[in-house]
C-alpha cells in the first residue's frame, strides 16, 4: 500500500530542545482482518493528534492519539459489529538510545505516521470485536443466535436426570 510509506517531517516544526508542539494530522488507518472477516476502521483518513517534543539530547518523544469507529462481524454472532476504540500511544527516538529508545517509525526526522498508526491500532484492538458486551453469540449445539432467543436451551441441558447423574459422580 502506498499509503503505508506516508510520513511526516519533524525538522519543519523548527523545534529547539526541550520544546514541544501539538500537531492535527490525519492518518490512513488501513485495514484489519481476523478468521478471514474484514474490518475496517472509520473515518479514513482519521484525525490524529500528535505531541511531538524535542529532547535536549537530540531525540524526539511523541504522542499518538485518535479515536475510531471499528466496523466489522461479531466475533460470537456474526452479525454486524461497531466499536469505538481509542488509541494513545508513545514513542522515544534518540540518538544512540539502543534498541529500547529507538522508534521503528521515527527514522531521523521522519515519522512513518500511517505505519505507527495502523500497528497501534492493532495493538489496542479487542480479542474479540462484539456487536455489544453482552452478546450471547452462537448457540454451541446447533448454531441460532442467543441473542435472539435468550431461554434457548437443549432438552439435554435441562434434564433434572442428566443433574443427578452428575451429582452421583461427584460423591
Ligand atoms: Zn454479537
Ligand atoms: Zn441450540
Amino acid at each position: 500500500m502506498a499509503s503505508d510509506s506516508e510520513s511526516f517531517d519533524l525538522s519543519i516544526l523548527g523545534l529547539s530542545p526541550v520544546e514541544g508542539k501539538r500537531l492535527e494530522l490525519e492518518a490512513e488507518l488501513g485495514e484489519f482482518e481476523f478468521a478471514g472477516e474484514p474490518y475496517r476502521p472509520e473515518p479514513q483518513p482519521c484525525p490524529v493528534v500528535v505531541d511531538v517534543t524535542r529532547m535536549n539530547n537530540g531525540g524526539w518523544s511523541l504522542k499518538l492519539a485518535f479515536e475510531t469507529t471499528m466496523r466489522g462481524t461479531c466475533m460470537r454472532c456474526l452479525g454486524p459489529a461497531e466499536r469505538t476504540i481509542a488509541v494513545e500511544v508513545r514513542e522515544v527516538d534518540q540518538v544512540d538510545g539502543g534498541e529500547e529508545l529507538d522508534s521503528p517509525y521515527i527514522n531521523g526526522t521522519e515519522v512513518a505516521l500511517n505505519q505507527w498508526a495502523h500497528d497501534s491500532l492493532a495493538l489496542a484492538l479487542p480479542t474479540q470485536v462484539i456487536c455489544r458486551p453482552q452478546c450471547l453469540g452462537l448457540c454451541p449445539r446447533c448454531g441460532i443466535d442467543l441473542n435472539a432467543d435468550p431461554g434457548h436451551e437443549h432438552e439435554a441441558d435441562k434434564d433434572p436426570r442428566w443433574s443427578k447423574l452428575d451429582e452421583l459422580k461427584f460423591d
